[in-house]
């Protein structure tokens, strides 16, 4: 079976078909009812957002003999119009016919009367084509049009247009189409044209037009045109070599991991085989900012492309502070998309940025392994960058540790647990989020009367201990909390280690007296050592498991 353009075919013939754009519709329906119609019209927006297709319908509408909010179809101008010969409605693609010429033909027809309609509808599609010299002719007749002729210019990019023609329209701006309403007229066409389709490849489709209606059909047709039978994931992930959600987010978890030029090279490797590398960037993004979300208000239903566990195991790892600047790296890098040819640079360079960005606020996991290797391999640029930037991480020593815990009690870390009770206050604290976003999920270890630490998982302790980072953390909980202690973190490992070695630490020197209260002291003091370390460290056994 030979498809037919489906952009075509399912062109809207009637202004209630149009998807999306009801502003603006209504706007020129409302014109034309109350014979406000200007003379010179700039639709500008994205592609396939409906700026040409609005523009024939106006045309249409504005010469229609019983215009009632639609066109009526059975007037002379109305069949003149869709039998695809009215004489008084000319296109003009700017794209292929620029030049000066190509205008002054159009002008030399405007002083002339219509033929059958009321008005003469000149569309001149992708106006900001035209060259200089053809944008002045067309200006002087902008200046002055006759009463009988309308111009309705449409652009992609209104910014190229000289300010003296914008002043002289009446400016519309198209707005992308929404997932949603993309979504929608997919499954209607899908369903006129009953074929069977997967939930997710629609959405996988909607999502590559970018707003963009045309796109999206166009997209859909190529589809159609490998499998006729069905619209499938499988198909759609093929065709376009598409990385799936989970693959994606687990490359973006690999950035800040040490692992970029694994990145890179898988990134070469999608580039050979075709695919669209600028769609990495953006579902790269999507992922960023759908994290960021969560991040704040934990509701599931405002992600839009990853799960909220997806969302939750990149908040463990990665910290806020290198969301945002992931964002804006990958904002700058997508808006370059229009140098196609070096793109590929572009991006590398991007990953290498993010991965870096990273080391300075989170440091690095697996750094012992990574140390190993090091001694024996030569090291690339990247490599050496990570190799500096650990320095930043003040690891405490293990034996350091252990005297804080020698001199740690209960009390105090009962007094210190105050950080986490208020935790959940600095959540939607722009400033102070950050912190929020550090301690979530650790845990208080140990406190003394000038240290605390904190264990959580890799990450979380390297974060805690990375220099910056520390300084800040030791401030806030300095000025929130009035708690004037250095602050260490430690991992589940290191918790362990450290348990075993206080365990093996001589009795008299751990013995340290645990301050309870004075009428229970007898109590206390027949205390098993096992319950000293219980009150010390929670529950250890549970830990050595
Ligand atoms: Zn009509």
């Amino acid at each position: 079976m030979a498809y037919q353009v489906l952009y075509r075919t399912y062109r809207p013939a009637k202004f209630s078909e149009v998807v999306g754009q009801e502003y603006i519709v209504k706007t020129l329906v409302n014109a034309i009812r109350n014979n406000k119609i200007a003379h010179a019209y700039l639709f500008a927006g994205p592609r396939g957002t409906g700026k040409t297709t609005i523009a024939k319908l106006f045309a249409k509408a504005i010469n229609c003999q019983n215009f009632d909010g639609e066109s009526c179809d059975e007037c002379n101008n109305c069949k003149a119009y869709l039998e695809g010969n009215h004489p008084d409605i000319i296109e003009l693609d700017a794209a292929s016919n620029n030049g000066v010429d190509d205008v002054r033909e159009i002008i030399e027809q405007v002083p002339y009367a219509p033929l059958i309609g009321k008005y003469k509808v000149y569309i001149i599609d992708e106006v900001h084509m035209l060259t200089q010299q053809a944008f002045n002719a067309l200006l002087k007749t902008l200046e002055e049009p006759p009463a009988h002729v309308i111009f309705i210019l449409a652009t992609t990019d209104p910014q190229k247009i000289i300010p003296t023609v914008l002043s002289r329209c009446q400016r519309y701006n198209f707005s992308k189409i929404t997932l949603y309403e993309i979504q929608k007229r997919m499954i209607e066409v899908l369903d006129r044209e009953n074929i069977p389709y997967d939930e997710k490849a629609v959405s996988e489709v909607a999502r590559m037009a970018e707003g963009g209606m045309r796109d999206a059909l166009s997209i859909l047709e190529q589809c159609l045109a490998y499998n006729p039978e069905k619209l499938s994931l499988e198909d759609v992930e093929h065709i376009f070599g598409l990385t799936s959600t989970e693959e994606e987010v687990d490359l973006y978890l690999k950035i800040h991991q040490n692992k970029v030029s694994e990145v890179i090279e898988k990134l070469r490797n999608m580039y050979a085989q075709g695919m669209d590398t600028k769609r990495l960037a953006v579902d790269m993004l999507e992922i960023v900012k759908d994290t960021l979300i969560y991040s704040d208000k934990a509701k599931e239903k405002l992600l839009n492309r990853i799960t909220a566990a997806e969302a939750q195991e990149i908040i463990n790892n990665i910290s806020m502070d290198t969301l945002l600047k992931d964002a804006d790296n990958l904002e700058k890098l997508i808006s370059r998309e229009k140098m196609n040819q070096s793109f590929l640079v572009y991006m590398e360079l991007c990953l290498i940025k993010m991965a870096e960005t990273s080391n300075t606020i989170r440091p690095i996991t697996k750094e012992k392994e990574h140390k190993e290797t090091k001694a024996e391999s030569t090291v690339e640029s990247v490599d050496d960058k990570e190799e500096t930037v650990q320095s930043y991480i003040v690891e405490p020593e293990t034996e350091f540790l252990l005297s804080i815990l020698l001199d740690a009690n209960k009390d105090l870390k009962i007094a210190d647990q105050i950080i986490y009770n208020k935790l959940d206050l600095y959540r939607y604290e722009p400033e102070k989020r950050k912190f929020y976003q550090l301690l979530i999920g650790t845990e208080l270890f140990a406190s003394n009367k000038d240290a605390i630490i904190i264990c959580g998982n890799k990450s979380q302790s390297d974060n805690i201990n990375t220099k910056a980072t520390n300084e800040e953390l030791y401030k806030f909980i300095n000025n929130e909390f009035g708690i004037d202690k250095m602050v260490y973190g430690i991992d589940n490992d290191k918790k362990r280690e450290l348990i075993e070695q206080y365990k093996r630490t001589p009795a008299e020197m751990r013995n340290r007296p645990v301050y309870v209260e004075k009428y229970h002291f007898e109590e206390t003091r027949e205390k098993k050592p096992e319950d000293k370390l219980k009150d010390l460290f929670g529950d250890v056994v549970k830990v050595e498991d």
